[in-house]
């Protein structure tokens, strides 16, 4: 994000978030800051059925509206918000925010079925985050089965036991879970089999060397194969082009998202969007 911003505001970027402890120390106070001063924004990008192009949901996707920083990508300030201890308070701010934005949405009657929101392994606690969830919920209004909460695979592996325990608590809740980046963090078959999961979300690295790497294209096949054989449905992340949806659909996956349908998009563009997509598909 920082790179289409041009070349002053990237170093002055790259100066405050990427180098040294001082610098780090600087952005966990700055996200002290975000909190109490309403800075982080949800962006929201569809996730689209490849048969028949519905709607099925949104993800949401949080930045960081900083004033001199411009909107920080969360690559940039996730990974110190876990380090400082801080993003359970960041990670239920967006659960809030999603559910009621989908909530504001059914009342606008705009008819998103379904929203994903990004989970850090950290806030993976049995003890903690379903009770967050279940309050999130009942403020909202919004029905367990309507959020999906999305942990990567690679953070997933590193504790499987841990983890375990509270996605089946956040199951028995009704909420659906998908594995994110699926085919770069080293899965064991034996935990994949144990994981409450209901959707496996196949790495955008993958998905980009359709139509030029024949190993990517096999390991997109391969993942297909295996949440069929599993009973998980598949989305394809981070699909760019025409070629690359028409690959994953001969090949059985159900869903995908990218930039070939819409980029991560502000509330009231994702509403715009979603009018335009279904006059189009009306016609
Ligand atoms: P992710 O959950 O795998 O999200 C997909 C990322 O790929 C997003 O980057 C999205 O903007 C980008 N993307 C989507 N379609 C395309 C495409 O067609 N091409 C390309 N090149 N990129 C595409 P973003 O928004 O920068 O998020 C990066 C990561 O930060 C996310 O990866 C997720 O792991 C994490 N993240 C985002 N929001 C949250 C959050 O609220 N909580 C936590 N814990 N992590 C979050
Ligand atoms: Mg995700
Ligand atoms: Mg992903
Ligand atoms: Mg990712």
């Amino acid at each position: 994000e920082a790179k289409r911003q041009g070349p002053g505001r990237q170093q002055f970027y790259e100066a405050a978030l990427s180098a040294g402890a001082e610098q780090r120390l600087a952005v966990e106070s700055g996200l002290r800051l975000a909190m109490a001063q309403r800075q982080f924004r949800l962006h929201y990008q569809p996730q689209l059925d490849l048969r028949d192009g519905t709607l099925v949901g949104v993800e949401a996707l949080v930045r960081w509206q900083h004033p001199q920083w411009g909107l920080v990508g969360p690559a940039r300030f996730i990974p110190v918000a876990e380090e400082a201890g801080l993003i359970d308070e960041v990670g239920l701010w967006v659960l809030m925010e999603a559910c009621r934005q989908l909530r504001a949405w059914d009342a606008a009657g705009l008819h998103i079925p379904a929203i994903s929101v990004n989970c850090s392994v950290r806030q993976l606690d049995a003890d903690r985050l379903p009770a967050q969830v279940a309050a999130v919920l009942a403020a909202t209004g919004l029905a367990a089965q309507r959020l999906e909460m999305e942990i990567t695979e690679s953070t997933l592996m590193r504790d499987p036991e841990r983890a375990i325990a509270a996605l089946l608590a956040l199951q028995a809740q009704g909420v659906r879970l998908a594995i994110d980046d699926f085919g770069t963090g080293h899965s064991s078959l034996a935990y994949l089999k144990r994981l409450p999961v209901t959707r496996l979300k196949i790495d955008r690295a993958f998905v980009s060397g359709i139509g030029n790497d024949p190993n990517d294209e096999q390991i997109c096949r391969t993942v297909i194969e295996l949440a069929r054989n599993l009973r998980l449905q598949t989305l394809a992340e981070g699909v760019e082009h025409a070629h690359e949806a028409e690959f994953l659909r001969n090949e059985g996956c159900d869903l995908a998202q990218g930039f070939h349908y819409a980029r991560p998009l502000p509330p009231e563009a994702l509403a715009a969007w979603l009018a335009a997509h279904r006059a189009e598909a009306a016609v």
